[in-house]
């Protein structure tokens, strides 16, 4: 077995896990709505079936003031636990299990009748909460959603006590102001989420599973302490928890835990830390995504549990390809957020960027084709592949065509931007997949129309090109288009970026950084201001960046703030990124010209305030236009094309459109 320790079964005493793979909490949307109840099961049970050892559902309000949104899910009847039972069944059925969340939101409530320990907003909340009065009544409610989720038939809870809602809320001084018995000190500030632990426990009997979530590193100023820390892990171990889950960081804390550009694993050894204090089992989290790293973790670590929740959003089939040796088939989260994240922050449905199944699996249904067809597909990027992959799999005999010498198309360029490596986990994926499905793939082969005769399907998937501005000066050698800035165009010590869209930004931090990119703990947290947390109160010392490898200006001719339309969360990371490295960001710009002495520039419509940027280089990352030059000449000859990612809509380009357009297309065919 290549996976001992992962996929080691867990005895709980009363209960055993088939192996350490914990799918984490992430709130999907689907919990809402009463009428997605069967979506919700079908999401789960395909995890299920994928292998994994415990899954945790989103979270679950115990009573009103504890919901997320208005009406958002909360479980405190009888007749809405009896909903959960198609869950439950769904997952027992795929001998998973399976814990409910139990989730009171306090001041990161958004609406007006929150509550937290004291009056204090949240700095990401618009509504200020009251300073809970029915601290006991909150206590039953939670034990009432235990005892209610016990009678939905899960195994257990998890209660919701980190990332700074209610509970972390109580225990921290910067939110908790008391000086009734539920603050005041260290000690009462913890006695409301170890109260509810020992009256959970006292109520649900002893053969139920009672997780508690604890912030192992809050990430905040005025936030707990190590010794804290560490005494709410004993106290709530003795008040009857069977497990121990890791938390890192507030939602309004300003380190980020979970992009792409957090280095893989980083937050194990806090939880190994904790681990040392308590004899529970303790599941460490965030930023760890495949099976040799876990494996790892739990064989040289006290932790013994895996927790992941984007991973499985990506590959429902994680664990069973871990089993099966096969964890290079296995599609890796590259936590982009876009498609998750990012969704869930906008309320809309939870899906992945990679896998556009996810919490759709009733709907985009991917079955065997009843008759097999010739199918070609024309660019290798990620709709391509999408296509291509998918409709293999589904039984049609497919040709990959692909101009270039490699595929990934714009993930090619992506994992190669400090920070994004991991997307080159998609291209060996991919590349994987092909094989697997005996994909006919034609590298450095430009497919015509004479080509593409013979096939049943022709799918267009030919991507974009950079569009290139009309600026006076355009075509001097100091202009580098963005892939050849990124592929190692040789960059001069000052640098222009004309564009301030993804492309800009990720350029930017290419050029910012030095050398040899790889992803460094160490840089990282200096960067962040990141603390052990037995370092200093809330785990924050002051950042200190590295120093940036260039002078860079990044611009855009529209005014005001750069980086609106990045990822709700991921943006900030960039801006504070770039912030930190000094690039200096002009909005409401006129590209007047360049020549030799660099780019010239004026702002706003009465072209005030003209300067000359003294760069060595201008690279452009101005956005692109879609080549569909095979569309019309396919149409001549009275063939229709599928058309689909940069090809169809180059504006708002991105990779989640592409890859579900790419599935989507093929699951049609
Ligand atoms: P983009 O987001 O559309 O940005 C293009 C930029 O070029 C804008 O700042 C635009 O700003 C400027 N521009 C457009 N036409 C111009 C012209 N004629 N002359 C000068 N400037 C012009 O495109 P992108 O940066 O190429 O990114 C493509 C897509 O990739 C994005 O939509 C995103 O989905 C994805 N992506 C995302 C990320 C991320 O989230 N971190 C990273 C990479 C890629 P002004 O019009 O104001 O000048
Ligand atoms: Fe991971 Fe991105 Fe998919 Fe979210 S959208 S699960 S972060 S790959």
């Amino acid at each position: 077995m290549s996976y001992p320790h992962l996929l080691a079964p867990l005895d709980l005493g009363f209960t055993t896990l088939r192996n350490r793979v914990v799918m984490g909490s992430m709130h999907t949307g689907l919990e809402d709505r009463a009428r997605d109840t069967d979506r919700l099961a079908a999401y789960f049970a395909e995890r299920a079936r994928g292998g994994v050892g415990l899954i945790i559902t989103g979270g679950y309000a115990p009573n009103r003031t504890g919901w997320l949104l208005p009406f958002a899910a909360q479980l405190v009847s009888s007749a809405e636990a009896r909903r959960h039972r198609s869950i439950t069944a769904a997952v027992h059925e795929a001998g998973g299990k399976i814990l409910l969340q139990v989730l009171h939101a306090g001041r990161y409530a958004y609406h007006p009748f929150s509550v937290s320990a004291s009056s204090i907003k949240a700095p990401i909340n618009p509504f200020r909460p009251r300073a809970l009065r029915d601290v006991d009544g909150t206590i039953d409610d939670f034990v009432r959603c235990a005892t209610l989720a016990r009678e939905a038939g899960y195994d257990g809870v998890e209660i919701m006590g980190s990332e700074g809602y209610l509970l972390n809320q109580f225990l921290a001084p910067r939110t908790n102001r008391r000086t009734d018995a539920w603050g005041g000190t260290a000690q009462k500030r913890r006695r409301f989420p170890v109260e509810i632990v020992r009256r959970t426990r006292a109520a649900v009997g002893d053969d139920f599973i009672v997780c508690y979530r604890m912030s192992m590193a809050d990430y905040v100023e005025d936030g707990q302490s190590w010794d804290e820390i560490v005494a709410l892990a004993t106290e709530v171990e003795a008040a009857g928890a069977t497990l121990l889950n890791t938390g890192i960081g507030w939602h309004e804390s300003r380190v980020p835990t979970i992009v792409t550009s957090v280095p893989n694993s980083a937050f194990v050894d806090i939880s190994n830390a904790v681990a040392d204090h308590v004899t529970i089992p303790v599941v460490a989290s965030n930023r760890i995504n495949m099976p040799a790293v876990a494996e790892q973790i739990l064989a040289e670590g006290q932790v013994q549990l895996i927790s992941m929740a984007r991973p499985l959003l990506a590959d429902p089939d994680w664990v069973a390809k871990a089993s099966a040796n096969a964890a290079d088939e296995i599609n890796t989260c590259i936590a982009c957020n876009q498609a998750c994240l990012d969704h869930a922050f906008a309320h809309k449905t939870v899906s992945c960027l990679l896998n556009p199944r996810a919490g759709h699996e009733t709907k985009l249904v991917l079955g065997p084709t009843r008759r097999a067809k010739r199918v070609a597909v024309v660019g290798a990027g990620p709709a391509g592949l999408a296509a291509a992959v998918t409709a293999a799999q589904r039984g049609h005999r497919v040709t990959l065509f692909e101009a270039g010498a490699t595929i990934g198309g714009q993930f090619d360029l992506a994992r190669r931007i400090p920070g994004k490596e991991e997307f080159a986990e998609t291209i060996r994926y991919y590349t994987r997949m092909l094989d697997k499905h005996g994909v006919d793939v034609r590298l450095g082969t430009r497919a015509d129309v004479d080509a593409l005769a013979g096939f049943d399907e022709i799918v267009l998937a030919t991507g974009v090109r950079p569009r290139l501005p009309d600026i006076p000066g355009i075509d001097h050698p100091m202009v580098l288009s963005y892939a050849e800035a990124i592929t190692g165009g040789c960059v001069g010590d000052s640098v222009a970026v004309i564009g301030a869209g993804g492309i800009g930004f990720d350029v930017s931090e290419l050029l910012v950084t030095d050398e040899s990119p790889t992803l460094n703990l160490k840089e990282w947290k200096a960067e962040w201001g990141v603390a052990d947390p037995a370092e200093a109160r809330g785990a924050l010392i002051p950042p200190v960046p590295a120093p940036p490898a260039r002078r860079v200006y990044l611009l855009q001719r529209t005014a005001g703030p750069q980086g609106r339309r990045l990822g709700k969360t991921s943006g900030w990371v960039h801006r504070a990124s770039l912030k930190a490295k000094g690039v200096e960001q002009l909005s409401g710009v006129n590209y007047e010209r360049i020549d030799d002495a660099g780019l010239h520039i004026s702002f706003g419509r009465r072209r005030t305030g003209a300067r000359v940027l003294e760069v060595d280089n201008v690279v452009v990352c101005a956005g692109q236009e879609s080549v569909r030059d095979l569309v019309d000449a396919l149409r001549v000859r009275g063939v229709e094309p599928h058309v689909i990612g940069g090809a169809a809509v180059a504006a708002e380009l991105d990779a989640k459109r592409a890859i579900r357009q790419g599935t989507e297309v093929a699951a049609t065919l």
